[in-house]
């Protein structure tokens, strides 16, 4: 196919820009010694491009930002409430919708409603605000992904698998009336972005319709693991994104939704859900928890930009540029010989701090020391996901220290254009021609909790 060898390029034009402020070097020494060598702690006006998250970082598009002009500020049954309503159960497939503030007060609704303390949740790979409310809702989450997940050099095709022997032998373990339901994320985030297969979840469905438990979708990025099913599964490649979408859902009673990520939008979420009684429980909570339910904490602007934002983001042409434009980031980075996680995720590439650095420890904080040094050569803003992120172990009180070393570069969507991937590529390769001469961090201040937002450092001598 001829299209195939053309370049993904971006399917809009540029109408309204925001300035950059272009920094010198001097400045960016300065800023980061500030900011305790933590990207977390930067100003975002000293950063040139801005890779630290794809959470509500996103570009609205006129058509969104004609829809904010249509805000309907009623208390009560907004009109475009039911526009969100329609919209979701066309796309999504799933009857009743609760709006909320975000994904996480969609999680937290959730929880609540499904499980009782002692419960026991199954998962492909623990999201941090997902699992969190499982907790606090007295439930204990255990982690039934296939093993290739947790392998960076594995390039299994669909790494945010569930492993059904594991999940069985849990339901085994446990019994499924203690197994409220499994919760199913598409794709895998903590493991970089990585897809689960419809014949996976079709085989998950299967199990557990046989036990009696539900399937709850985090559907953050569902859409996004959708162009993943149509280019790596049998039989999926000549269908559309919003019919695989819809066959994603079928296969489950309800969704968690952050439209932060897929949706195009800069804050908004829901909670969908197929059973009559459940929804009428987490309509009634949302009125304690999030705000009447037909805007659940949103304004009615946000909800009409985050439902044209669902018509814009199941477009092949928008999916295929999104995903485009981080594949071809990890492309260049691959081809030059520099480490990176592989099969390069839906929406970030990970370099390799273990493989970049060599000569440090993992206690002198590579993937820290790195997403640092990259702030230093050209103000690109990336994130830490490695030691200082794992934390501490309770017992012992050392570091944790996880396999993976990584320093994450995220992708908002249509933000960015390829000239800027371009310095992002050139800036990395400049770094691994002299990382020789990278040195390690020393941890100067250590808040408590998730430390790696505002833990503080100061560079090894
Ligand atoms: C961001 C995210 C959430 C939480 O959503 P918020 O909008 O940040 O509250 C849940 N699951 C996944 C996979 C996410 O990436």
């Amino acid at each position: 196919m001829q299209e195939q060898k053309r370049s993904w390029a971006e399917p809009y034009k540029i109408k309204s820009v925001e300035l950059l402020k272009m920094t010198t070097r001097e400045d960016r020494v300065r800023a980061l010694h500030e900011a305790g060598y933590n990207t977390f702690l930067l100003k975002s006006d000293d950063v040139y491009i801005d890779l630290l998250t794809d959470s509500g970082t996103n570009a609205m598009s006129e058509y969104q930002w004609a829809g904010m002009m249509m805000g309907d500020e009623a208390y009560a049954g907004s009109r475009n409430y039911y526009n969100l309503e329609q919209k979701v159960q066309k796309y999504y497939g799933y009857k009743y919708l609760v709006p909320t503030h975000q994904g996480r007060g969609a999680e937290h609704l959730i929880s609540k409603i499904l499980i009782r303390p002692g419960n026991t949740i199954a998962g492909n790979m623990y999201f941090t605000t997902t699992r969190l409310h499982q907790e606090l809702a007295g439930g204990t989450f255990v982690d039934v992904i296939i093993d290739e997940a947790h392998d960076s050099t594995s390039t299994h095709p669909f790494k945010g698998n569930i492993d059904l022997k594991k999940l069985e032998a849990l339901i085994n373990k446990v019994g499924a009336k203690n197994i409220p339901y499994v919760s199913a994320a598409a794709t895998v985030n903590l493991a970089g972005g990585q897809p689960i297969s419809l014949e996976n979840l079709r085989a998950v469905r299967a199990l557990c319709k046989q036990h009696g438990i539900k399937v709850i979708l985090d559907a953050t990025r569902a859409i996004e693991n959708a162009w993943f099913i149509k280019n790596r599964e049998k039989g999926c490649e000549n269908r559309s994104i919003a019919d695989i979408l819809l066959e994603t859902c079928s296969y489950t009673d309800g969704c968690t939704m952050s439209g932060k990520k897929d949706l195009l939008v800069n804050i908004g979420g829901f909670l969908a859900l197929n059973d009559w009684d459940v929804f009428e429980e987490a309509r009634n909570l949302t009125v304690v928890y999030e705000g009447l339910h037909t805007y659940g904490g949103l304004a009615g602007r946000d909800m009409e930009a985050m439902a044209r934002g669902i018509e814009e983001a199941v477009q092949e042409d928008h999916i295929r540029a999104r995903v485009g434009q981080v594949e071809y980031v990890g492309e260049r980075l691959k081809k030059l010989g520099i480490p990176i996680v592989l099969p390069i995720g839906g929406h970030a590439v990970f370099l390799d701090a273990r493989k970049f650095l060599p000569h440090l420890k993992q206690d002198q904080f590579p993937a820290q020391a790195l997403a640092a040094e990259l702030y230093l050569e050209s103000g690109i803003r990336a994130m830490e996901r490695g030691i200082v992120s794992a934390g501490r172990n309770k017992e012992t009180g050392d570091h944790n220290y996880p396999k993976l070393e990584l320093v994450r570069l995220t992708f908002p969507r249509r933000v960015y254009t390829q000239a800027h991937c371009d310095v992002l590529v050139e800036s990395v390769e400049a770094l691994y021609s002299r990382r020789n001469k990278i040195t390690g961090l020393k941890m100067i201040y250590e808040p408590k909790y998730l430390r790696f937002f505002q833990a503080r450092f100061e560079p090894l001598k």
